[in-house]
């Protein structure tokens, strides 16, 4: 086990967002680590579903400059008939290149960094969360894939006075988030099926760790926000979402219930990847479905925001 309050531990991050006011209550500082152990198909992070450091490649910002040329070792980069030519198959995602381009066609995706940088930097912002009630919030990706990490954070932040959060799919031991939770203000933590066999075809895992968890997490009683991005053809009929709201119904202490309205934004982040976005083209639900799954959820007793 790792000494919670060792500023030195390293974790891999691809962002620190500030004055985030979607991922918890209040002005957040939002901090997405690098790793996730689902793969839902309609993510719109991409960039932090693998553990190692990624190059991302926007064609459309370059300006064949060919400045990323020469510090590559690999030979990934080329100008060819003065347009810039990127074989991702040679990359190692050394990041020497990504620096060199101010067009910021490339953009390394995750960086190591230590807890105590990243809570020096969460608590630049302290005046903001204490006039607004929010916090710093651990998302990802999956936080919880970096427990060691997550940890110091989240204490070093508490021992500042700065309110914690999680975002998290609680796919992971239940030693690990039994670690995180002392020091964690609020769990938000996702549900997208009830049903294990809908749960594994849409994420890639069935659910039993995650509604255990989610259980388990309820009877220690730090304050939870469960939430359903609704997807079509994943989640956004009746059925789905009384299933989750009757397991939330019966969970020992009272959740808040949150639907989430799915919109791909990400397509550009997949293709800057040279991943395949299987969500392409799928138009978010309607109002009218939003509303009608809200009415389902607060029928079997469940606080509901809709968002
Ligand atoms: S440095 Fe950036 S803008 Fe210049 S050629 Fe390379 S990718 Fe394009
Ligand atoms: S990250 Fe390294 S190996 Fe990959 S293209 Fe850039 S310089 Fe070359």
């Amino acid at each position: 086990m790792s000494d919670r309050h060792d500023r030195s531990v390293t974790g891999i991050v691809t962002d620190v967002q500030h004055f985030s006011i979607h991922d918890g209550p209040g002005i957040r500082t939002t901090v997405f680590l690098k790793g996730c152990n689902l793969r839902c198909f309609w993510c719109h992070n991409p960039e932090t579903l693998k553990m190692k450091s990624e190059l991302q490649y926007f064609p459309d910002r370059c300006i064949a400059c060919g400045a990323c040329v020469p510090p590559c070792p690999t030979g990934a980069h080329a100008i060819v008939d003065g347009r810039h030519e990127f074989d991702r198959a040679l990359c190692t995602a050394c990041g020497a290149c990504a620096p060199t381009c101010f067009a910021r066609a490339l953009v390394m995706a995750g960086e190591t960094r230590t807890a105590g940088e990243i809570v020096d930097e969460v608590a630049r912002d302290r005046a903001f969360y204490e006039t607004s009630g929010g916090g710093v919030t651990l998302s990802g990706g999956e936080p919880l894939l970096q427990p060691d990490f997550t940890e110091a954070v989240l204490a070093g932040c508490l021992e500042l006075g700065i309110s914690t959060a999680i975002e998290t799919a609680a796919n992971v031991a239940w030693h690990v988030i039994e670690r995180a939770l002392p020091v964690t203000k609020l769990v938000m933590m996702d549900i997208k099926s009830a049903d294990s066999e809908a749960h594994r075809s849409a994420t890639g895992v069935p659910n039993e760790r995650v509604l255990a968890n989610a259980r388990r997490i309820a009877e220690y009683g730090v304050p939870m926000i469960v939430r359903t991005p609704i997807v079509p053809g994943v989640n956004d009929d009746e059925a789905s979402i009384a299933g989750i709201a009757a397991f939330l119904a019966e969970l020992p202490t009272a959740v808040t219930y949150e639907l989430l309205r799915f919109h791909m934004m990400a397509e550009a982040k997949y293709a800057a990847l040279g991943l395949v976005c299987r969500a392409a083209g799928l138009e978010p639900p309607t109002h009218e479905t939003m509303q009608r799954l809200t009415r389902v959820a607060r029928d079997a007793g469940v606080t509901v925001h809709s968002a």
